[in-house]
């Protein structure tokens, strides 16, 4: 049986990127995740690299700083990935007041070591731009500045590089059952075929996401009281609304704020919803309720009401909040909570490390705070790494973009410039090995839809753990939107049968 120092249950940002820190500093680590990497919370969030403007409101300054330093950190290490958005924020007479908004923006440009993003900046919406698609009662507004984040490749690209530095990653393997063996953890990971496997593990981690406390209670067998909040969380897609490239953030009269963001250059995406939820987070599904209330949200100060017909695409999240006794679900504190539990007094170990909360924003850093825990039950190894070292395609520079386009529009000068550029923004200079030998689009094989090809969706199976139509089109891209029902499920049939095809040639090889 083989014996790692530590094991990480679940493939969202948290168990990623807890992962790829500690392999980086010389533990063995095997990382399960029951179904696709990102295929909980982790895919389904409203995609922002951001302080939490919002948060100021309820005192997270300790979790708004750290969130506003970060924002630079990781734009840095995955520039391909993590780009900087400008937000309009406009000013409503009968909510918060100008002077209001004016003092959290202030602190929210001071806090965090701002460098490369530009400050706040008050505008004119009866002349500026950004106010043409807003009703005449919006006469005054700010501009702030936070990132946008393709969260489901930034999970996809913590477990890459973690894999790349000797992690092993195990995709649709569940950990059905962990039990405490003397010094070490025996733990049963299920595959989706029922097949089982024992391991041993120095140190167990659960980063379950909004399974958390199910990992505790049914694969632990722990009777620990419950310690997340479930908050469903529901975003909405439409044909695009507006002209320009920046996002709104508009004020409602419950209290929340509705994100109205540029997406997927045709599209424009509205979120979100905040509300308790009791069942299965892999169950969850935005209602017909929600669906109305984000149309009404928005429709206060679009021009042009938003009507639940134009809605092309949803997808639904569950918050895994610590649970704080807070009465109100978006009340409960975003900042994340860790635990560590040892196991027998003399020897105290194994232990177990459990991850409760945390945002996208934040997940290099609560992996560096795990690993400084778990260093309390495991020999001390290595330093913290992460923040200077880029994620895999992100070796260029913040502001090197679109010298990269170029090059790849010289190098594959076939290639048209609008997939140029998805390819780019999707693997950064992996596009190279991505491409190979290619001299023209026939080199890239069967075209599939949209400009998803053959060769897209081999580097995807090989090098990225995509084993279904959905991992490809919903979480690696989101050629879903572009894509009829037919064309998905082709390519599905396709790579069901290529999977067969490689497994193949591994067991022949070995
Ligand atoms: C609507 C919404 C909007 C959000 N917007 C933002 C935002 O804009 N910016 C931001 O910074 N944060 C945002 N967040 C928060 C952020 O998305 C989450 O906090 C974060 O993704 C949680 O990551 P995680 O790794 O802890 O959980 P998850 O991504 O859910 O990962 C947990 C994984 O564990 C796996 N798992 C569970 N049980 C087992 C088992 N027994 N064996 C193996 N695997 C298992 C699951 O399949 C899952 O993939 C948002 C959240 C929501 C819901």
């Amino acid at each position: 049986m083989k014996t790692y120092d530590i094991l990480v249950v679940g493939g969202g940002v948290n168990g990623c990127g807890i992962a790829r820190d500690a392999v980086g500093r010389g533990y063995s680590v095997l990382l399960c995740e029951q179904n696709d990497l990102g295929g909980g919370t982790s895919a389904a969030s409203t995609k922002l690299v951001h302080g939490g403007l919002r948060y100021l409101e309820h005192y997270e300054f300790r979790l708004v700083r750290e969130s506003l330093i970060e924002r630079e950190v990781l734009l840095r290490m995955a520039p391909h990935i993590i780009w900087p958005l400008r937000f309009v924020l406009p000013h409503h007479k009968g909510l918060r007041p100008a002077w209001l908004l004016r003092l959290g923006l202030f602190l929210y440009d001071h806090l965090g070591g701002r460098k490369l993003l530009p400050p706040t900046q008050v505008r004119d919406l009866r002349r500026d731009p950004e106010g043409a698609s807003l009703t005449d009662a919006f006469r005054k507004g700010f501009e702030y500045s936070d990132c946008w984040v393709e969260d489901s490749r930034l999970v996809v690209l913590n477990a890459m590089d973690a894999a790349e530095r000797g992690a092993e990653i195990r995709v649709g393997s569940r950990c059905a059952e962990a039990r405490r063996d003397g010094q070490l953890w025996r733990v049963v990971l299920q595959g989706q075929d029922g097949e089982r496997e024992t391991v041993a593990a120095r140190l167990l981690i659960n980063a379950a996401g909004p399974w958390v406390d199910k990992v505790l209670s049914s694969t632990l067998g722990s009777n620990s009281p419950r310690r997340v909040r479930l908050v469903q969380g529901s975003h909405i897609v439409v044909p695009r609304l507006f002209d320009h490239d920046k996002a709104y953030i508009f004020q409602n009269a419950d209290g929340r704020i509705v994100f109205a963001i540029p997406y997927e250059t045709d599209f424009t995406l509205i979120g979100t919803t905040d509300r308790d939820w009791d069942g299965d987070p892999g169950d969850v599904e935005i209602s017909d309720e929600e669906v109305q209330y984000l149309c009404t949200a928005v429709s206060e100060y679009l021009a042009k009401p938003v009507t639940p017909d134009q809605v092309v695409w949803t997808y639904s999240g569950v918050r895994p909040l610590y649970d704080d006794g807070a009465s109100k679900a978006q009340e409960a504190t975003r900042d994340y909570v860790l635990t560590l539990e040892r196991g027998s007094e003399e020897t105290s170990t194994p232990a177990l490390l459990n991850v409760f909360g945390g945002k996208i924003t934040t997940y290099r850093r609560l992996a560096e705070a795990a690993l400084t825990r778990l260093q309390e039950a495991l020999p001390v190894k290595g330093q913290p790494w992460t923040a200077g070292t880029t994620l895999p395609g992100g070796d260029f520079p913040v502001e090197g973009f679109e010298v990269l386009v170029a090059r790849l529009m010289e190098d594959y000068a076939f290639l048209r410039p609008a997939a140029a550029r998805r390819l780019l923004r999707a693997y950064g200079t992996r596009c190279w090995q991505l491409l190979g030998q290619a001299k023209s689009n026939e080199d890239l094989g069967q075209v599939f839809g949209a400009d998803l090809t053959e060769v897209e969706v081999d580097y995807l199976m090989r090098a990225e753990w995509a084993r279904r139509a959905a991992d490809v089109v919903w979480r690696r891209s989101k050629l879903g939107l572009r894509m009829t029902a037919e064309e998905i499920a082709t390519l599905d049939d396709w790579m069901v049968e290529r999977a067969a095809h490689l497994n193949q040639s591994l067991q022949a090889a070995g």
